[in-house]
């Protein structure tokens, strides 16, 4: 009986109740959609994913901006 009853708390804890998960970056409790896991104990919520990559665009856009002045 101490295996089912084992059993039982094991569905139940699997139940998707508490499915958010820890953002690294943001470092608060955020909803698995849209989010990437960086590593098997990292992962980004789509908010701070989305951040990153517009982040990423504006400093490239920066970057070959300062490029065709200095050319100019
Ligand atoms: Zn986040």
């Amino acid at each position: 009986m101490n295996g089912f009853t084992r059993n039982q708390l094991e569905i139940g804890s699997k139940q998707p109740v508490h499915k958010y998960k820890l953002c690294n970056k943001c470092e608060e409790m955020r909803p698995p959609e849209g989010g990437i896991e960086l590593s098997p104990t990292r992962w980004s919520c789509s908010t701070c994913w989305a951040n990153r990559v517009t982040v990423r665009n504006l400093l490239n856009a920066k970057t070959k901006a300062e490029g065709t002045l200095k050319k100019n």
